[in-house]
C-alpha cells in the first residue's frame, strides 16, 4: 500500500485517513506534477479552508482560525484577550523565521560547505537571532501575546513536530505560519488521495513499486552503496536512497557498517493514540478540524515528555473528513479521527493506557459538547505507538524521527547523505530538514539535488 504514514483505514462503511489530516502548502505537491509536465488539477484537487480550525476551551470559548489575517487577529483579540496588533506581530515574526530558515536550511543541506557561500544564506545567518533559537516557544508566546488562551493555541503547533513547546526553541513558531497565514487546505476525497495521486504520477514516470517486499540489507562494497538485498537476492543500483526511518536504516539495513553516533543517539520524538470512531449522529457545531484544549497543557507536556505517560486531561484533536467528503461515513453518521499526543513506546502498558485514555477522552468530549459521546460510537479502531511502529517501521512509534526539543536538534538531525558510504542518500521525515508533509517534500528536493550533483558528468 502506498503512503507510509499517510495511510488509509476502512471500517464498517467509514473511511479514515490514518496519518496526516492537515494539508498545507499544496502547491509543493503540485510542483511535482508540473515538473513531470502534467497538470496537477487533472489528478488531485484541493480547496482552502475558511475557517481552518475550531479550538474549544473548557469554559465554552471557541476560537476559529480565518484565512484573512485581519479577521484571524480580530478573532484572537475578541476571544482570547490578546491584542489585534500582537497577533499580527506574531504572524510577522513567524514569517521572518520562515524566510530565514527556508534559505538557510529548509531548502538546502546543512552539511554541504558550499551551501553557506551565497548571499541569501549568509544574510540569513547574520539575522539568526531573529529566529529566537534561545527562547522556548511557550516563553516567547506568553511574552508576546499576553493571553493564555492565544498562547496555548500557538504552543500546540509544537505537537506538529512531536515537540514540547516548553523546551523547543521559539524558532518552531514558524510551523504555525504554514497553516495560519499560508493556509489550511482540504484535499478532495481525503489525504490518502494525495498518496494515490503521487503513486500514479511516479508509475507514469517509470517508477516500479514492490509492495510487501522489504529491503533486507543495503549492499556496501569498498565504501560504496551498490544495491539492496530483497527476498535474499541482490539487486544492483548506481545509488541507494533510503526513505525508511534513519535509525532503522543504520541499525537493520546497514548493521555491519559503523553508524554515526551523535545523530542516532538523540531522543526520539513523541507519538500519538488515535481512536478511529464511527459516530452515529451528526454534530453541526463541529468543523473538519476541531481541537479540544487541555485545561492544563503544561502538565500534559510534562506527563508526555518527562513521565512518559498519558495525561488525564489531554488536548484532543477531532478530524471529521465526512464534513467535506460525505461518502466517508454512512448517511447520518460521521467518521471521527480522534487523536491525542502520547510518549513514544518505551515498553509502557499500552493496553492499559489506551483504556484509560479512551475513558478520559469520552468524558472530556461529552462534557465539552454537552452530549454523551460514548453511546453514539458505533465502531472503533485504535492506533497507538506500537501500531505506528509495526505499520511504518518507525522505532518506538515516534512519528517525527528524532525529537526537535533541543536548541541543537536541527543541527544534529541526520544529513541527507553520509560521508561514510558513497552513493547512499537519505530522505523523509526522520532526516534533514524534518517531519511533516511540507518538510518531507523539502527533504526529497534536497536529496534529489544531491544525487543529481553526484552523477553530473
Ligand atoms: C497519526 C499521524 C498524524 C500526522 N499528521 C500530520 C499532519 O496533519 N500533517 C503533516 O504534514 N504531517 C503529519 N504527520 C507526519 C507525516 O505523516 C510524516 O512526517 C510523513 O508522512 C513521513 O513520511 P516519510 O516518507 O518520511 O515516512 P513514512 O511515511 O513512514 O515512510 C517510510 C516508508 O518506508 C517503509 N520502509 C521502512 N523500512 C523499509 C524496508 N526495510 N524496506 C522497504 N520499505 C521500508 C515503511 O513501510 C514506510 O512505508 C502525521 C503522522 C501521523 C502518524
Amino acid at each position: 500500500m502506498a503512503g507510509g504514514k499517510m495511510g488509509e483505514l476502512r471500517l464498517a462503511g467509514h473511511r479514515f485517513d490514518r496519518g496526516p489530516t492537515v494539508l498545507t502548502v499544496p502547491h509543493h505537491i503540485d510542483a511535482l506534477f508540473t515538473l513531470c509536465g502534467e497538470d496537477p488539477r487533472a489528478h488531485w484537487r484541493y480547496q482552502r479552508l475558511d475557517p481552518g480550525f475550531h479550538y474549544h476551551f473548557e469554559d465554552g470559548t471557541v476560537v476559529r482560525t480565518w484565512a484573512d489575517q485581519d479577521a484571524l487577529a480580530e478573532e484572537f483579540a475578541t476571544r482570547t484577550g490578546t491584542g489585534h496588533d500582537r497577533m499580527l506581530r506574531f504572524l510577522k515574526r513567524s514569517r521572518e523565521k520562515l524566510d530565514i530558515t527556508q534559505r538557510v536550511f529548509l531548502e538546502r543541506s546543512l552539511h554541504v560547505p558550499r551551501n553557506y557561500l551565497n548571499t541569501s544564506t549568509l544574510s540569513g545567518l547574520l539575522r539568526f537571532g531573529r529566529i529566537e533559537p534561545l527562547t522556548s516557544m511557550a516563553r516567547s508566546n506568553a511574552a508576546l501575546l499576553q493571553a493564555p488562551k492565544a498562547a496555548a493555541i500557538l504552543n500546540q503547533f509544537a505537537s506538529y513536530n512531536g515537540a514540547n513547546p516548553y523546551q523547543a526553541p521559539a524558532t518552531l513558531n514558524l510551523i504555525s505560519y504554514f497553516e495560519l497565514a499560508l493556509g489550511s487546505y482540504h484535499a478532495e476525497g481525503g489525504m490518502y488521495t494525495v498518496a494515490r495521486a503521487l503513486e500514479d504520477l511516479a508509475r507514469r514516470q517509470g517508477v516500479r513499486f514492490h509492495y510487501n517486499t522489504p529491503v533486507e540489507r543495503i549492499v556496501v562494497e569498498r565504501g560504496r552503496a551498490n544495491g539492496v538485498v530483497v527476498g535474499g537476492r541482490m539487486e544492483g543500483f548506481d545509488a541507494v536512497v533510503s526513505n525508511a526511518d534513519v535509525l532503522r536504516t543504520w541499525r537493520t539495513l546497514l548493521k555491519d557498517q559503523a553508524a554515526p553516533r551523535t545523530s542516532l543517539a538523540q531522543p526520539r520524538s513523541s507519538s500519538v493514540i488515535v481512536f478511529h470512531w464511527g459516530v452515529g449522529r451528526l454534530h453541526p457545531t463541529l468543523g473538519l478540524h476541531n481541537m479540544f484544549m487541555s485545561g492544563d497543557a503544561r502538565r500534559e507536556y510534562d506527563r508526555i515528555f518527562r513521565d512518559r505517560t498519558m495525561h488525564d486531561d489531554p488536548s484532543v484533536y477531532v478530524h471529521i473528513s465526512s464534513k467535506m467528503n460525505p461518502q466517508d461515513a454512512p448517511a447520518g453518521h460521521e467518521n471521527w479521527f480522534t487523536m491525542v499526543s502520547a510518549p513514544n513506546n518505551s515498553g509502557q502498558d499500552w493496553d492499559a493506557l489506551v483504556e484509560r485514555t479512551r475513558d478520559h477522552v469520552h468524558a472530556k468530549l461529552s462534557r465539552m459538547l454537552g452530549s454523551d459521546i460514548a453511546s453514539s460510537i458505533t465502531c472503533e479502531a485504535v492506533t497507538d505507538p506500537r501500531t505506528i511502529e509495526a505499520l511504518t517501521d518507525s522505532p518506538q512509534g515516534a512519528i517525527y524521527g528524532n525529537s526537535v526539543n533541543g536548541i541543537l536538534a536541527t543541527l544534529l538531525r541526520h544529513p541527507n547523505f553520509t560521508r561514510r558510504i558513497d552513493n547512499l542518500f537519505f530522505c523523509g521525515g526522520s532526516v534533514h530538514p524534518g517531519a511533516s508533509i511540507p518538510l518531507c517534500l523539502f527533504s526529497a528536493r534536497i536529496t534529489a539535488d544531491l544525487v543529481r550533483r553526484r552523477f553530473k558528468a
